[in-house]
């Protein structure tokens, strides 16, 4: 997507309408006094995800004394490079994609010398045991012209249109306009790995609004080299390591006219490296602010004193968030040729890509990314049974890939500790029926994170919401 000036954003985006009729719903406009009256500038940031990351650098850069809090033996949260022993090799079990569209993150990564590389894919399909090739398979002439209708008409929706559009799901929807049954099966494939769930749950809104503002490969343009986890690093080296606590779990957030008190426990024994040694209780830490970017599976475990607002604390419990089982194959050999290698599939494994695009090497990694029932089908397995399944399910398009494995890392997200789920769905109704009472702050607390955010799903997201929370401190 090119990037619009401000004032037609203001009138046609999904970003902006948040901006405009959400900002003051949601509270995103703080009350001018609540700062300004400060003796000491420092805020604890809760999360070292990108979100806490943005909005811990920015703070440092302003001068602010800042300590980020992280319940993980690890940051970045849910970006998570993996590599498999003995080989160069990079995956990633967490985000994958840096988009066309992604501005602050596309600036970051220029900022701090991390290359970004091509990430496209050309989709094969594999369907009742029947391999098509790119170009091969498609939608119908009436489900391609409704959608092209659809996508044109997205710039002009009123906001009463895009509530109403909020209401339906986006499979409904679609065949409101006119897809038949199969254009409907094979649209349900393909996005339900975008949203992490099947299209039958997601907010027809949500849905549009995604492909409408983005690039035409739906923002899957490009990935860090040497794996998106480097950005988290480089933010760690200028936050400095001394003010990330790891194993920091935050259970208690208390406000009084002194500050913030945030409390909790921490996860022992400390990783070694670490510099949660230094953190003498996390009872005893005080702040002017805090930044909370836990996802809601976790904010829902933090005691609020004052407690969360009625409204606020409703529209957590409703949230819910995607299951998506990412499943990373090592092979001897890349048997599937093209650079650019992916597949849509009916099987378990669901959607197949390779994962070392541009990586120089005989071996390669094809990974399975899982959604919905599918994920948790793959997740209650053992490595070893995993395996079996995801290469088995390959043999339609390849028969030898299942002597080819060599090895699998797989992580399954909604049985993450933290997360509960890859990251948030929005339901019918709830794009503008609850996401804006979620980004509302509360009192000194500002909440960031990629489930309140415009670029909801994304990495930029995270990073939007979390510079966001640190300009209303600074400002
Ligand atoms: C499988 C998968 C695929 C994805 N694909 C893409 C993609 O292709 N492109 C893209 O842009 N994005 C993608 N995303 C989304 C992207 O990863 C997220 O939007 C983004 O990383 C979220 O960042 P965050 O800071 O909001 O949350 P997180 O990264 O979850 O950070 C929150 C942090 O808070 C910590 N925490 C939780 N509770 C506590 C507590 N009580 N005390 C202290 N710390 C706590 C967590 O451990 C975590 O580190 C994907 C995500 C997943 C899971």
């Amino acid at each position: 997507m090119t990037k619009r000036p401000p004032e037609t954003q203001t009138k046609n985006t999904r970003r902006a309408f948040l901006k405009t009729l959400g900002a003051s719903a949601a509270g995103l406009v703080l009350a001018p006094t609540v700062f300004t009256q400060r003796r000491s500038k420092k805020c604890i940031v809760i999360g070292a995800g990108f979100a806490g990351l943005s909005a811990a650098y920015k703070l440092k850069t302003a001068g602010w004394d800042v300590t980020v809090l992280e319940a993980r033996t690890r940051i970045g949260g849910r970006v998570f490079s993996h590599k498999f022993a003995g080989t160069d090799l990079v995956c990633e079990l967490g985000a994958e994609w840096v988009g066309e569209s992604h501005e602050r993150l596309k600036a970051l990564c220029h900022d701090f010398n991390i290359p970004l590389q091509k990430h496209q894919f050309e989709d094969y399909l594999l369907r009742d045991g029947k391999v098509y090739r790119p170009g091969e398979w498609g939608f119908s002439s009436q489900a391609k012209a409704a959608f092209e209708k659809l996508i044109a008409g997205y710039e002009k929706l009123t906001p009463l249109a895009k509530s109403k559009l909020d209401k339906y799901d986006w499979w409904t929807y679609l065949e409101k306009i006119g897809f038949n049954g199969d254009d409907l099966r094979l649209r349900d494939l393909m996005d339900s790995t975008d949203f992490g769930e099947s299209i039958r749950h997601v907010s027809a809104f949500a849905a549009l609004a995604e492909y409408a503002e983005s690039s035409p490969k739906n923002e899957m343009d490009y990935k860090m080299t040497g794996g998106n986890s480097r950005l988290a690093e480089e933010f760690a080296k200028r936050i400095g390591p001394e003010n990330i606590h790891l194993a920091s779990v935050v259970r208690s957030i208390k406000q009084s006219p002194r500050g913030v008190v945030v409390g909790g426990y921490r996860v022992y024994p400390p990783p070694p490296g670490s510099h949660a040694e230094s953190l003498p209780s996390l009872s005893e830490i005080t702040a002017d602010a805090v930044i909370c970017t836990v996802p809601i599976n976790s904010l829902l475990k933090i005691k609020f004193d004052p407690p969360l607002p009625p409204a606020q604390r409703d529209a957590a419990e409703r949230l819910t968030y995607a299951r998506i089982c990412k499943n990373s194959v090592l092979y001897d050999e890349r048997f599937w040729r093209d650079e650019n290698f992916s597949m849509v599939s009916d099987v378990t494994s669901h959607y197949y890509f390779h994962s070392t695009q541009s990586q120089p090497g005989k071996q390669g990694i094809l990974t399975s990314y899982a959604i919905g029932e599918k994920a948790d089908v793959l997740a209650s397995q053992s490595d070893e049974r995993r395996l079996r399944i995801i290469t088995n399910d390959l043999v339609d398009f390849n028969r030898d890939a299942p002597k080819l494995a060599r090895g699998i890392a797989s992580y399954a997200w909604q049985r993450d500790e933290y997360t509960d789920g890859a990251y948030a769905v929005y339901k019918p109704g709830q794009w503008f029926g609850i996401r804006p009472i979620l980004a509302r702050p509360h009192g000194k607390v500002l909440f960031a994170g990629e489930h309140i955010a415009d670029w909801q799903g994304f990495m930029e997201g995270a990073i939007e919401t979390g510079e966001a929370a640190a300009a209303q401190l600074i400002h």
